[in-house]
Parts: structure tokens; sequence; C-alpha cells
């Protein structure tokens, strides 16, 4: 993995300022993929939405102003204060100021804020609804993929996960692949395994149909669980 620089950003409601990385390149090597689509791997898991430590508002990172970039022990450089000036300054070297240094990183919400970020309208568009809600779904599953999970332990989902998902089932599209993989893995962790199969017998593009395969056996062995995809299945 190889990190690019460190982005300092001003939240859009109250300026509080925030740092947040940024990646160059990374590598796949000793990924896991997850029936949910959720893929595990070494490079970082940077949000695209936070909430502000100071004002505790919601704000998508990509529409926060950047005021500044740095290498945490190099060179760094300050953005134009003009707004309508959108040049980078020149890279200086000596260290960045000590207040960026000092900045908290953006951090990711937990399942019931990607909700409340819904709620709150941050989705403007389906494109962000279906992101937030696939977020606040493997959220809620990220506790079943750290222990060996068994289905005693998963219990009933809650009124608001089921919610997510039904919502979120609503705005996939059967006749896209990737969509329907995704709407199938639902069904099947609602415990709608017929409906989950009816999916699954699908004419899948050849990178996904061992995958299509994996969900649909766990599917007849009445598993509800997010599941690790084994090796070799895709
Ligand atoms: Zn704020």
């Amino acid at each position: 993995m190889e990190p690019g620089p460190e982005r300092v950003i001003l939240c859009p409601h109250c300026g509080h300022k925030a740092r947040v990385g940024t990646i160059r390149s990374y590598s796949m090597i000793g990924a896991i993929a997850w029936t949910d689509g959720k893929i595990s791997s070494m490079a970082p898991d940077l949000p695209a939405i936070t909430r502000c430590v100071a004002c505790s508002e919601f704000y998508w990172i990509s529409e926060a102003k950047v005021v500044g970039e740095f290498h945490e022990w190099g060179s760094y450089r300050v953005r134009s204060a003009d707004p309508a000036d959108s040049s980078v300054g020149q890279w200086l070297e000596g260290g960045p100021p000590a207040e960026w240094l000092s900045l908290e990183p953006v951090r990711h919400l937990a399942g019931e804020e990607y909700l409340l970020a819904i709620r709150k309208g941050l989705a403007r568009t389906e494109r962000d609804e279906k992101y937030l809600r696939i977020s606040a779904w493997w959220s809620h599953n990220d506790q079943y993929r750290t222990v060996e999970a068994n289905l005693e332990a998963k219990g009933s989902l809650s009124g608001q996960v089921r919610e997510n998902l039904e919502r979120l089932r609503e705005l996939l599209d059967e006749d896209d692949y990737s969509d329907r993989l995704f709407k199938a893995e639902i069904e099947r962790e609602l415990g709608h395994f017929d409906e989950a199969r009816r999916l699954l017998a699908f004419d899948f593009p050849e990178h996904v149909r061992e995958v299509a395969v994996f969900i649909d056996q766990l599917a007849q062995r009445g598993d509800t669980l997010v599941r690790k995809i084994p090796k070799g299945n895709w």
C-alpha cells in the first residue's frame, strides 16, 4: 500500500478542521470477500461520509473544502484561501503546521448513523441512498465477521435493520447482475430462501458465477449469516 498525502478539510457546516488520508495505490493480495459484497483488504478503508466531531452534522468528504495537504514528517502545501482560485500552492519543506498534525482523522459512521444521515437528507440521489443503505447493512454484518459466527448468535433482525434491507431491496435492479446478486443475498439474510434461489437462477457472468453457486448452497441450508466466500470462488 502506498499512502498519498494527508488532507486537511473543513466541515461544510461549521468549518471545523479534520484530516483525511489518501491512497496512491494498494494491493488486493490477501483480501477476503464476503457474501454481502464487502471486501476486507489491507488497503485503508477511507470513509466517503463522516460526522463532524464539533457540530455532529454529517457531510460527504468529497464535498468538504480542502485547505491543505501534508506528509506527516515532510512537506506540506496550503490551498489558496481565495475561493475563486482552486490552484494548489507549492509544496513547502520544514514540516506541516503543528495544528494539522493534531487534527482528528475523519471517522466512519456507525450502522444507525448511516440511516440517520438518510433521514437528514444526505441521500440526494438514489446512488447516495444505495451507498448509505449498503454501508448500514455491512456495518451491521461486521459483528459476524470477526468471530466464528453461528446462527444462534445472530438471533432475529431488529426492525431498523430489516427495514433498511427491505428498502435497499427496492433500490436494486434485477436486470443488473451485480444488483441481482446483492438482492439475492438480502433475501437469504432475511430468510426468504426460495426468493433468494429464484434470483440466483440467472445467467451470471463468469467471474461471479461461483459466488452465486455458493450463496445458493447457503440458501439451501437455511443459513442467514454473512459468510466468507471460499478462496478460488471469486
Ligand atoms: Zn461541523
